[in-house]
C-alpha cells in the first residue's frame, strides 16, 4: 500500500499560494497586507475572513474558522484531508498518482498499515481454505454472501495460535511493531496471535485504513466471550472512529442522512440490504470525536440503537449531545427484535426501510421518553412532566415546533395556552443569559501567562532560531497544553529541519488533542511580526510569571509546614526565587 509522506504534502503546500486557491472559490479583495472575503463557513454578510499571503493561513474574525490551504479546501469541498491535498495539487498543476493517496493516510505509519493489510489478507485467505468451511457456512447462513465478505474484508483466524505471527516474522517485521499495532500478544517471552478460532472483521479509521479487528466466535463455544476487539493502540482509538464511515460517506451525501447503529453487524446487515448510509458506533456512547465526524457529513442523523433500555437511554444522551452540537437528529425505535441486525433477519429489509420513511424527531422522542414511568393522572407527575417538556421547548429554535407542542399539551391536559407560552418565554430568557455568561467567562479565561505562552508557541513555529531561543531562555511551560505543543514543535523540527505555521497545521491535523489549540494560536498570530526581540519580551514575561507562581506555591507550603528547619529551607528558596525575579 502506498502512502503520501508529510514531506510531499509540505512540498505541495509550499507551491500552492493560499490566495490563489481561496481566490479560485471566492472573490478576494486586498486590504493592506491581507486579503478579505465573505466567510463561506457561517452566514456572513460582510467580509469577515482574512487571508494572509505572507503567512499562508486564513482566519474568520466572526466564526473563528481558521487553517491552511488544505483545511480550507477540506471544509469548503467537504472532502477528506487527503482529497483536499489532491485538489490543491491539481489546481497547482502538480501531478500525483491518485491511487497513491485515495483512502490512505498521511503519515509515518506506513509500516503499521502494511502489517494490518497483510493480516487482513491472511485472514481472508484462511476463509477460502479447508479450515474455512464451517465459518463460511456460518456467514452464508446469516445471509452474508461472498460479495459482502469481500467488501467488508471478513476473514478467519486459525486455531493454531502463531500462524500469523510466524508469517509476519518471515516478512521481517519487528516484534515491537507487531505488539504496537496489537496484532500479537506477549506472555513472558512467548509471542502469539491476538486472534484465534474466530471470524475476523477489520475496523477502519475515517480514511479507510485498517486500524484494528473485531473477532467473533462461530462454533457456538460457551466458555469464551462472543467478541474480542483489538486493544487501543497507536492506530486504533476506538472513540475516534465510526465503523463503516469511509464507505458510508458517499451514500450519506446521496441520501442526505446518516443512520447510526450500535454494532458493526447491524451496519453490515443494513449495508447488505442496500441501506448503505450507515455507520456503527461500536458501543453505546458517542464521543466528542465521533460527533465531530458526523458533523463533517453535513446531513441529518438518524439514531437507530438497540431495542432495550440501554439503547433507549443511549438514544437520549447521544441525541442530547448531538443537538447541542447543532446536528439535526431523528430517532427510530424498532420493536420486536433486539437490534437492527436481528430485525432485518426476522422481518426483511423492506420492513426496516419503512421505518426510514418517517422517523420521529429527537424532540418527539424526548417528549415521549419523559412520559415514561409517570402516572399523568397524578397532578404532581403531570406538573413535573409538563415543566420538563416546556424546558425542552424553550431550548428549541423552531418556532413552529414550539407552537405545535404547546397547543398539543394545552389540549391534551387542559392547560391554558397563554400560561404555557409565558412560562416558555421566561425559560428562554434564562437560557440566553446562561449563554452570555458562558461566553464572557470564555473570553476572560486566558490570563497573561496563557496569552504570552501562546505567543511563544507562535514564534517557535517560525523557525529554528525561535525554537533555540525558547530552549535557551525558558525550556518548559508550567501547563501541560503548552508543554505538549512545544515538545511536538521540537520533535517536528528535529525531523524536518524546517518549520512554518501552515506546515505544522498539516502535521497536527489528525492530533485531536492539540490541533484546535495550535490552530487558535496560529490564527491569533495572523497579523503578528516576528523577531527575536519581540519573542524575548514574551519569554521574560512567562519566566517571571512562572517564578511568581512557584513562590505562591512555596508560601502555601510554608504555611502548612510545622518543622522549623524545613521552614527555613523553604524561606531560603523563596528568597532565591525573589532575587532571580
Ligand atoms: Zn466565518
Amino acid at each position: 500500500m502506498a502512502v503520501i509522506t508529510n514531506e510531499e504534502i509540505n512540498n505541495i503546500r509550499s507551491k500552492a499560494n493560499i490566495v490563489d486557491i481561496i481566490g479560485s472559490y471566492l472573490p478576494l479583495t486586498q486590504r493592506g497586507r491581507n486579503y478579505l472575503c465573505v466567510c463561506p463557513f457561517h452566514d456572513d454578510h460582510s467580509p469577515s475572513m482574512s487571508v494572509s499571503e505572507e503567512k499562508q493561513i486564513y482566519k474568520c474574525f466572526a466564526c473563528g474558522n481558521t487553517g491552511n490551504v488544505f483545511t480550507f479546501v477540506e471544509k469548503y469541498e467537504d472532502v477528506s484531508f487527503l482529497d483536499a491535498v489532491m485538489i490543491v495539487a491539481e489546481k497547482c498543476g502538480i501531478s500525483i498518482d491518485k491511487s497513491l493517496i485515495k483512502n490512505n493516510k498521511v503519515v509515518s505509519n506506513k509500516e503499521e498499515f502494511e502489517i494490518m493489510n497483510l493480516a487482513e489478507k491472511f485472514y481472508q485467505n484462511n476463509l477460502k481454505t479447508e479450515f474455512g468451511t464451517t465459518a463460511l457456512d456460518y456467514l452464508n447462513k446469516r445471509g452474508i454472501s461472498e460479495e459482502f465478505i469481500k467488501e467488508f474484508g471478513i476473514g478467519l483466524s486459525l486455531d493454531n495460535s502463531n500462524t500469523l505471527y510466524n508469517l509476519l516474522l518471515k516478512k521481517k517485521y519487528n516484534v515491537g511493531k507487531l505488539l504496537d499495532v496489537g496484532i500479537i500478544n506477549q506472555s513472558d517471552d512467548r509471542y502469539y496471535d491476538m486472534f484465534t478460532r474466530r471470524i475476523t472483521f477489520p475496523l477502519w479509521d475515517k480514511d479507510g485504513n485498517i486500524v484494528g479487528f473485531s473477532a467473533r466466535i462461530y462454533r457456538g463455544e460457551k466458555d469464551t466471550s462472543k467478541y474480542v476487539n483489538s486493544r487501543e493502540s497507536k492506530l486504533f482509538k476506538k472513540g475516534e472512529t465510526l465503523y463503516n464511515y469511509h464507505r458510508a460517506r458517499d451514500f450519506v451525501k446521496l441520501e442526505k442522512s446518516v443512520i447510526v447503529v450500535e454494532g458493526f453487524m447491524d451496519a453490515i446487515r443494513l449495508f447488505v440490504g442496500g441501506v448503505k448510509n450507515v455507520v456503527a458506533l461500536q458501543g453505546t456512547a458517542l464521543t466528542k470525536e465521533q460527533i465531530g465526524l458526523l458533523k463533517k457529513l453535513h446531513s441529518k442523523v438518524i439514531l437507530c440503537l438497540d431495542n432495550d433500555s440501554a439503547g433507549e437511554n443511549a438514544t437520549l444522551s447521544n441525541g442530547e449531545a448531538m443537538i447541542k452540537e447543532g446536528l439535526e437528529v431523528y430517532v427510530i425505535r424498532l420493536s420486536g427484535q433486539k437490534d437492527p441486525d436481528e430485525y432485518v433477519l426476522a422481518n426483511g429489509i423492506e420492513a426496516f426501510k419503512n421505518n426510514l420513511v418517517n422517523p420521529m424527531t429527537y424532540f418527539d422522542f424526548k417528549v415521549n421518553y419523559l412520559k415514561k414511568n409517570r402516572d399523568l393522572s397524578n397532578t404532581n407527575d403531570l406538573a413535573m412532566y409538563v415543566n420538563q417538556v416546556l424546558e425542552e421547548v424553550a431550548n428549541s429554535k423552531d418556532d413552529i415546533l414550539i407552537e405545535l407542542t404547546l397547543k398539543k399539551i394545552s389540549e391534551e391536559y387542559n392547560l391554558s395556552l397563554e400560561v404555557l407560552k409565558e412560562k416558555v418565554k421566561g425559560l428562554k430568557k434564562v437560557n440566553s443569559q446562561d449563554i452570555k455568561a458562558v461566553k464572557k467567562v470564555n473570553k476572560l479565561k486566558k490570563d497573561a501567562y496563557m496569552l504570552s505562552s501562546d505567543k511563544i508557541i507562535y514564534f517557535m513555529l517560525n523557525g529554528g532560531e525561535y525554537i533555540d531561543e525558547y530552549q535557551k531562555k525558558l525550556g518548559f511551560f508550567d501547563d501541560a497544553m503548552h508543554r505538549e505543543i512545544a515538545n511536538e514543535i521540537i520533535y517536528y523540527y528535529q525531523k524536518n529541519n524546517d518549520i512554518n505555521p501552515p506546515d505544522f497545521i498539516t502535521y497536527v491535523s489528525d492530533k485531536e488533542t492539540i490541533r484546535d489549540n495550535v490552530m487558535q494560536i496560529v490564527s491569533d498570530g495572523i497579523d503578528d511580526d516576528v523577531s527575536i526581540e519581540i519573542m524575548d519580551g514574551y519569554l521574560n514575561r512567562v519566566d517571571k510569571l512562572m517564578i511568581k507562581n512557584e513562590i505562591k506555591k512555596l508560601k502555601i507550603e510554608l504555611k502548612n509546614e510545622t518543622d522549623a528547619n524545613k521552614k527555613i529551607k523553604i524561606l531560603d528558596k523563596i528568597a532565591e526565587l525573589k532575587k532571580a525575579n
